[in-house]
């Protein structure tokens, strides 16, 4: 008999008639010849209001109360679900996450899962009743609640799914599936038919609140068939599948309003300042984004970052723990300011889709304050009251609110395909086998290549257009630009740096001289040999301790990195050529492959 996973999120089951609806349907899933596990949120507003109410009480709720409380709204939606589901004739047993056996980590309010135990679900489903199950908590090993985190229920309900070997998971939800960006903030979104694991991974990554970053871990590493779908209706929704669908380059959009942005300057530019920095962040557990270095003169580096604005304070307590630890340098830090990104798997093959963006922000005349890109996902920080008027802009100058183009409307497709994503998905199966904890990372591969050359850009103008003006030239002459990178540096000015393939230095040196005599005091410098190390996985970046791996592999090899970039499948850094080789051992060393 097939199992089907179906979650319920807070929405989907605010009162009684929307718990009835949900009852019934995965009552008529059963009917249909199948065991079923429910998986539901809390009702509505309610984890916002325990939330609230106990910062009524402190400022400062200890993190095991919190879960302590939290749970509980899950606890009175599955008995609330199971009563209806009972009501209207099924039989029905209720479980917190305890009673399951979702075992996790004792990390409160972010939990990961180690392990989940099947033989009480199995033993209820093989009895006939449907199992309901509370998202979003589990226990620790001295039977503390837990919580995943915020939206937390998607990744109990992947993770039951994977651990079930379910044939379906879905997600219902109160859109009609994942659109291109958020329906609630631009009007024009259109609903995705389908959409790869990797994309969806990096948008909820990025800020698509619509699934849980962690649950498409799970569904990428244990290949769960995922399909979200509207609860209100009975739309197909969306499917979540190792391939892309025909989506054009740019699949969607995310934005995170509330993003802050640290600089740590005036640090020794050596090998170890990042694994001091990356390392104290990781034991917080905080995601760094937007990583940007930059070697300034002196052997001074600057090393600047984002984090979500909820994390600021965190961070900066961190930051000055790195400089201390480091012996030298200040913390800086900015607010007001919002991460736009757009995640498209065509990226991998398209030249000057991030032109195009930066063509799209110039027109519609919006600063960018910085870049990174990364292989299917380009970034950029603005200043928060122009945030929403670029998402739009964005989604418009891409086409996202039309239907589909027959082909891709950017570039031409470069020589690399799919075709390394097929053998990397067979190791990640492999790797995947031998994990002892469900949600330890996955690391499959870490390449070298050293066919790339770098070109440095300092001193232009902080301005509206000019990334548009520059990458517009190297697109005209069909470069592939690998890395981007953009910051704004303390004197006000912009630096940029960015690779290429090394064949196309030549052309792309004459493009930029062309370009550059509009900047005359832009200095422009480039590094034919540079050796570029990308680490290839699943989660790699919400999994904070995988850079900090790296850079402490890296630092004791006393190889120093030129440029950073992170995201949730590769995280690339780029070394000097001669120290490519020992660089990628030491990587391979430290991932064990
Ligand atoms: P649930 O309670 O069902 O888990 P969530 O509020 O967590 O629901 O997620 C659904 C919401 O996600 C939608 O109402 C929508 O506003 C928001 N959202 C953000 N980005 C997207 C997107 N790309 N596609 C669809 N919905 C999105
Ligand atoms: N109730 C939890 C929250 O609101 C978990 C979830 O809805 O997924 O974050
Ligand atoms: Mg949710």
């Amino acid at each position: 008999m097939a199992i089907v996973v179906q979650k319920f999120g807070g929405t989907s089951v605010a009162d009684a008639s929307k718990i009835r609806s949900a009852a019934a349907r995965a009552i008529a899933t059963k009917r249909a010849g199948n065991q079923v596990v429910m998986v539901v949120s809390a009702r509505g507003k309610k984890t916002d209001e325990l939330v609230a109410l106990a910062a009524e009480i402190t400022d400062n709720p200890p993190a095991r109360e919190m879960d302590m409380l939290l749970s509980t709204g899950e606890q009175e939606s599955v008995a609330l679900t199971a009563m209806a589901v009972q009501a209207l004739g099924e039989k029905a047993i209720s479980m917190t996450g305890g009673q399951i056996g979702v075992r996790t980590d004792s990390s409160h309010t972010k939990a990961r899962i180690r392990e989940i135990s099947t033989v009480r679900m199995r033993q209820a489903l093989d009895g006939g009743s449907i199992v309901i199950a509370a998202g979003f908590q589990g226990i620790d090993d001295d039977l503390n609640i837990t919580t995943l985190g915020r939206g937390g229920s998607d990744t109990t309900a992947t993770a039951l799914a994977a651990v079930l070997r379910a044939d379906l998971c879905e997600i219902y939800t109160d859109v009609e599936g994942v659109f291109t960006t958020d329906p609630r903030a631009v009007p024009d979104a259109r609903k995705i038919d389908r959409i790869s694991y990797d994309e969806m991974l990096e948008l909820a990554s990025v800020g698509a609140g619509v699934m849980h970053s962690r649950s498409i871990e799970f569904a990428k590493k244990y290949n769960v068939h995922l399909r979200v779908r509207p609860a209100h209706s009975n739309g197909e929704g969306t499917l979540i599948a190792p391939e892309s669908g025909n989506n054009p380059v740019v699949t969607g959009l995310a934005i995170v309003k509330n993003e802050a942005r640290v600089s740590l300057i005036d640090i020794p530019d050596r090998p170890g300042s990042m694994s001091v920095i990356f390392s104290r962040m990781a034991d917080r557990q905080i995601p760094i984004d937007m990583v940007v270095q930059d070697v300034a003169s002196e052997g001074l580096a600057e090393v600047t970052f984002t984090v979500p604005e909820g994390d600021l304070a965190e961070t900066l307590t961190a930051a000055h723990e790195a400089i201390a630890e480091i012996g030298a340098g200040q913390v800086q830090h900015g607010t007001n300011v919002s991460k736009v990104s757009a995640v498209g798997a065509g990226m991998r093959t398209h030249t000057g889709v991030a032109a195009q963006m930066f063509h799209i922000l110039g027109e519609a005349g919006v600063g960018i304050g910085m870049i990174t890109t990364s292989e299917i996902k380009i970034s950029v920080l603005v200043a928060r009251d122009v945030a929403q008027d670029a998402l739009v802009a964005i989604h418009a100058g891409f086409g996202l609110d039309k239907a589909i183009a027959e082909s891709p409307s950017v570039g031409h497709a470069a020589a690399e395909s799919a075709v390394a994503s097929t053998a990397q998905s067979d190791i990640e199966k492999v790797v995947v086998e031998n994990l002892a904890s469900m949600e330890d990372i996955v690391v499959s591969e870490v390449q070298l290549d050293v066919n790339q050359a770098r070109l440095t850009i300092r001193g232009l103008p902080d301005e509206a257009g000019v990334a548009s003006k520059l990458f517009g030239a190297v697109a005209e002459g069909g470069i592939m630009v690998d890395m981007i990178v953009q910051n704004i540096g303390r004197d006000g000015l912009a630096s940029l740096s960015f690779t290429i393939p090394r064949t196309d230095v030549d052309q792309c040196l004459l493009l930029i001289r062309e370009v550059l005599e509009a900047w005359p005091d832009a200095k422009f410098s480039h590094d034919r040999k540079i050796a570029k190390l990308c680490v290839m996985g699943i989660g790699l970046r919400s999994h904070t301790g995988v850079g900090q791996q790296m850079f402490k592999a890296l630092a004791k090899a006393k190889i120093n990195v030129d440029m950073v970039n992170t995201s949730e499948i590769r995280i690339s850094v780029v070394v000097s050529s001669e120290q490519g080789e020992a660089a990628h051992r030491a990587l391979l060393a430290t991932f064990g492959l």
